[in-house]
């Protein structure tokens, strides 16, 4: 089973011709909601990647389209803090003609976990679990403790980059996954060796590489042609389904090759979250 520390966003995205430089006011030609976040993201992926879900985070009390919309992936919504008076997380997404886009964040309730409220979740992780945690969370330290005091495989998405996050929560981590801009910004900060098994990094178009630390393997995934419209979410669609390929118990190739299918469907769609694919249909994709 995959547990998920993570954020869950209302998306507005606006399409634009061109992202607005400073100064400058411009008209969108479209503005739609959805579902987003990296926590989000991340737990629909694994969830329609076949995997067990609960995902662990917080929300405002409105928006129950948002529980809705997870519930409806099949992730278990029953440990979602919804905090009065507290804003749900949310972006504002400006996205391009040519599918490049610019995020503001404002966090909301997503740092606003509290260890108490979580502990009874993280005394139920089992050895055989992954924990899943991205930098959009506040907890992240201590539910990475716990997932690691029981043996279960911790996967942390450094993104986005901050050093010391990242710093901490390291020794209790397995896998970090990161795109190349975040994995540039690791090598510049830690030059050295760092104390995990494997870095899992994707490279947009490019593909995606798994390097095995213990061993000193590299595994390169290249990325399926397919004709990019909006690339939000990419990278958790891609962690999310070599989340689950580990955690049933996939080889790494194995994990890479799935998680590069189901990231190149997401890219052929507008949305974060709503863009997922669902199992069946990465494995039609990779079967072509
Ligand atoms: P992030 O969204 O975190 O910046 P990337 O841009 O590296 O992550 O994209 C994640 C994955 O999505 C890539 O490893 C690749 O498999 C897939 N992907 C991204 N862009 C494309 C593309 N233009 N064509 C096919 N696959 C893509």
């Amino acid at each position: 089973a995959i547990w998920n520390l993570g954020s869950i966003n209302i998306d507005h995205i606006y399409r634009l011709d061109h992202l607005p430089d400073a100064g400058e006011t411009i008209s969108a030609q479209e503005v739609t909601q959805g579902l987003g976040g990296k926590g989000a993201n991340q737990s629909v992926a694994t969830a329609r990647a076949g995997a067990q879900t609960c995902h662990l985070g917080a929300m405002g009390t409105g928006d129950q389209w948002v529980i809705d919309r997870l519930a409806a992936s099949g992730i278990c919504t029953g440990n979602i803090l919804r905090l009065d008076r507290t804003a749900t997380g949310h972006a504002i997404i400006l996205l391009d003609a040519q599918g490049e886009n610019s995020i503001i964040i404002h966090p909301g309730a997503n740092r606003m976990l509290t260890k108490a409220a979580l502990q009874s979740c993280f005394d139920r992780i089992k050895p055989q679990d992954s924990l899943l945690i991205q930098n959009e969370t506040n907890c992240q330290v201590e539910a990475a403790k716990a997932a690691k005091r029981v043996g279960a495989r911790v996967i942390y998405s450094a993104a986005p980059f901050e050093i010391g996050p990242l710093r901490a929560i390291m020794p209790h981590a397995d896998i970090l996954a990161m795109n190349a801009g975040e994995a540039a910004q690791l090598f510049a900060e830690i030059p050295g060796d760092l104390p995990v098994e494997g870095l899992l990094i994707t490279l947009g178009g490019e593909g995606a590489e798994y390097r095995d630390l213990r061993t000193g393997q590299t595994y390169r995934q290249p990325a399926f042609p397919v004709r990019a419209v909006d690339t939000t979410g990419a990278g958790d669609t891609f962690a999310g389904y070599f989340a689950a390929a580990l955690d049933r118990g996939d080889t790494i190739p194995d994990a890479l090759r799935l998680a590069a299918g189901a990231a190149a469907l997401q890219v052929t769609r507008y949305g974060a979250s709503d863009a997922i694919p669902m199992l069946e249909e990465v494995v039609g994709f990779l079967a072509k």
